[in-house]
């Protein structure tokens, strides 16, 4: 110290070098630096010690009275302004501790030392001091004073009962008065009364308590331990007991204890521990995932159904982000979301988890912003929509179909919500009925108002009967007139499924109405048709019978008559020859030949009348036989013409012999006679098989027919020549026809003027 002395009692600036290597060293060591003032030349200078502690460069800091006043914290300078002229004014030494700003802005505390001092040579005034910093010492004296404060409330507030007892016995010596407030017994009932601690205990704690107190006293140990006491009002509370065990010679001898009443913290940590207990088991339990996690996107907690979606241990998930849950391309989405929640408290979105494996997982997320151990959290549910995402693309694929149905159908398919009481109208509506569906908003009540009133009621009843939970009618199938935008009505063919709930209650109508007025009109220009043609089976039926009672008199009463004018005219010829004149034979001979032709017509007529009408069973026919038959009844005009008539091939077959022998008769006799002057005829048969039918050609070498007759030739008393030309009645190729046709045939013809016609026909096998 003497050092020091020297060094500031010296001139401070002139000091020797070697002396002031020693004061840097030593201002360094205790952390101190030496400052001078001179009163008449108002100068300050500071050693390097001060520099440093402020944190200047000594070159970097210009120091005068200013400067060193500025540095001086402002609530300490004007008190260190005033000691410094008080010490000037009465010489008295320099003492105060104050405050200094460095050149950081960091506060110091220095205990400032100093006195005046009057320069021997020049007389100059100076106030010489030391600056020592104290900041650690001033700090740790403020901690010292807080902590003091804070253990002084401590002690006060302490709602503590402090004992003492004998380590052996347990029997309690003293006990601090706070025992009768917390427990409602005073100290002296607590001291006369043996064993009263142990009886007081709750039964539920009593032997533990009193074991591990007495174990742990034998053994020396201080401990503590929580434990039930019942108190004089009945109540229970918690107790703390802090046992301090006093030995001596190494045997326990004294305890001294002191307890705290802490029945509430017990509540509220039992409460807690409760709480976390049901929310973990909650949150286990939880079908869906849980997840917790902080603004940092730390997970905080979550339950194993996120590490049985996401596949991911409860050690990775640790380690991971809410992000990493979900595809690269679904990051930004959670960003979003994420911010959402922080900003709005709750958001919902739907999102895939990627599993560890990569398996997608839709599901949907319900998030909220929560506090949780002092910070912001997010935490959150997801539910695994897969389920519901299939059945929306089932859903999805179920409308788009229908939509197609509806479209493609030329129906008007309509669709009644029950519950809802809306109705929907497919395309339909527009195409049949001229209501355009995007335009009006149907109704079941304005659907309804459209069948025509005729119907209405017959619908209406029928509607109440289907709508009757008891009844199960499903499928409804009806007819009505529907009234159509252009005011006609159309009849429709209405086909409907009525759905029920489980209760039988119909909650939807699905329908599809079809137009069914062309139908309808066919129908009924159907029903006209038949009924005319009904009409005209009766007249022919009638005109057949006519024709049967006609060719019966023609048969009987008309041949009769005939018959007489024969064989009278012959007589007149024979007994009148000579006196009757030329002419008169002549006459005779007209009638006659009149008489025959009118016979032979009426023969025709009747064979024609009576073809099919024969009651004949079919027989075996052999053709070749039924030719040559018919070749003996022909034998005349094919002797006078020469005639040659072949056949080939003829086949045996099954049918009805009378049209058989008609047809080939008939057209093997045209034949005959239509054929060319002075060319023998010559007529050809031939057969075909053609499946279910035998076809049959006549083909002769005659005159041939134009072919603008082909269809004349068929119909009755229809004649190409006078019977000048060709004897005939016109009813033959009737004959044939209506025979051909008895055994469902077709008769065809095929002819060239000059050179022959040939007959082509079918009949059944
Ligand atoms: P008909 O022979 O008694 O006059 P058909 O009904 O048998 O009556 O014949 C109708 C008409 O068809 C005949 O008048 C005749 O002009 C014509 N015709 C029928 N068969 C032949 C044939 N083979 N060759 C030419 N003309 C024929």
């Amino acid at each position: 110290m003497k050092g020091f002395t020297t060094a500031i009692e010296g001139n401070f600036v002139d000091q020797q070098p070697n002396e002031k290597i020693l004061l840097e060293q030593f201002e360094s060591l205790t952390n101190s630096g030496t400052w001078e003032y001179n009163l008449d030349t108002d100068t300050t200078q500071w050693s390097d010690g001060v520099f440093r502690m402020l944190g200047y460069e000594p070159q970097e800091f210009e120091v005068n009275f200013d400067t060193a006043v500025a540095i001086i914290h402002e609530d300490d300078r004007d008190e260190a302004i005033f000691h410094m002229q008080e010490v000037i004014s009465q010489n008295r030494e320099y003492n105060i501790k104050k405050r200094l700003i460095k050149k950081d802005g960091e506060i110091i505390w220095v205990d400032s030392k100093g006195k005046l001092i009057s320069e021997e040579k020049s007389g100059q005034k100076k106030l010489i001091g030391v600056f020592q910093n104290i900041t650690e010492y001033v700090q740790t004296k403020e901690k010292l004073k807080t902590v003091k404060k804070k253990n002084k409330s401590l002690i006060e507030n302490l709602d503590g009962i402090f004992w003492e007892a004998d380590a052996q016995t347990f029997e309690f010596k003293y006990i601090s008065p706070q025992v009768e407030k917390i427990t409602g017994f005073t100290p002296k009932e607590w001291i006369k009364t043996k064993n009263f601690w142990q009886m007081h205990i709750h039964p539920a704690d009593r032997q533990d308590s009193i074991q591990t107190c007495h174990d742990e006293t034998q053994n020396l140990n201080d401990h503590v331990f929580d434990y039930r006491f019942l108190t004089k009002d009945g109540r229970v509370i918690w107790l703390n007991d802090r046992v301090k065990v006093i030995s001596r010679k190494g045997k326990p001898y004294k305890l001294q204890g002191l307890m705290v009443e802490i029945t509430k913290e017990k509540q509220i940590s039992q409460a807690l521990k409760d709480e976390i207990n049901l929310n973990q088991s909650l949150i286990q339990k939880l079908p869906s995932v849980f997840f917790l996690f902080n603004t940092e996107g730390k997970l905080l907690l979550w339950n194993h159904q996120l590490e049985k979606e996401s596949e991911y241990s409860s050690d990775e998930i640790t380690k991971m982000s809410p992000e990493s849950f979900f595809a690269g391309e679904d990051h930004l989405t959670i960003k979003y979301h994420i911010k959402k929640v922080i900003d709005e408290g709750a958001t919902d979105l739907e999102l895939e988890i990627l599993s560890k494996t990569g398996k997608k997982t839709p599901f949907f997320f319900s998030v909220s912003r929560f506090f949780y151990q002092d910070e912001i959290c997010i935490f959150g549910t997801g539910q695994n929509i897969s389920e519901l995402v299939e059945s929306r693309k089932s859903t999805a694929q179920h409308i788009e179909r229908y939509q197609i149905v509806t479209q493609a159908t030329s129906d008007a398919i309509w669709d009644y919500d029950r519950k809802k009481n809306s109705l929907y109208w497919g395309e339909g509506f527009l195409s049949l009925f001229g209501y355009n569906p995007s335009k009006i908003e149907p109704s079941f009540e304005f659907q309804l108002s459209l069948i025509h009133p005729d119907d209405r009621n017959r619908i209406f009843r029928l509607i109440q009967l289907y709508i009757d939970p008891k009844s199960t009618k499903k499928n409804w199938l009806e007819e009505y007139r529907f009234l159509k935008s252009d005011g006609t009505y159309a009849i429709v063919l209405d086909k409907a499924i009525f759905i029920r709930d489980d209760s039988g209650n119909v909650t939807r109508v699905v329908g599809a109405m079809q137009d069914i007025s062309r139908q309808k009109d066919f129908e009924r220009s159907l029903k006209d048709l038949n009924q005319q043609l009904e009409k005209n089976v009766r007249d022919l039926a009638i005109s057949n019978l006519e024709l049967q009672q006609f060719a019966f008199v023609a048969s009987h009463d008309l041949q009769e008559p005939l018959r007489m004018i024969s064989s009278f005219m012959g007589l007149l010829e024979r007994r009148y020859k000579s006196v009757l004149d030329e002419k008169a034979l002549e006459y005779i001979e007209f009638a006659t030949n009149g008489a025959k032709q009118m016979q032979k017509v009426i023969l025709d007529l009747l064979e024609l009348s009576r073809v099919g009408k024969v009651e004949e069973k079919k027989e075996s026919l052999d053709l070749a036989v039924l030719i040559n038959e018919i070749k003996m009844y022909l034998r005349k005009p094919i002797h006078s013409k020469n005639a040659l008539i072949t056949y080939e091939n003829l086949p045996v077959i099954c049918t009805h012999k009378t049209p058989l022998l008609q047809i080939f008769q008939n057209l093997i006799g045209n034949g005959l006679k239509y054929s060319k002057p002075d060319v023998p005829p010559q007529i050809t048969i031939r057969s075909k098989d053609i499946g279910p039918y035998w076809e049959f050609t006549v083909e002769d070498n005659g005159i041939g027919i134009d072919p603008e007759y082909f269809n004349k030739i068929f119909v009755v008393f229809q004649r190409l020549h006078g019977r000048k030309d060709f004897d005939g009645t016109g009813i033959g190729l009737s004959i044939v026809k209506k025979a051909v046709e008895f055994l469902e045939g077709e008769i065809t013809v095929k002819s060239q003027v000059g050179v022959g016609t040939e007959f082509t026909f079918t009949i059944k096998k």
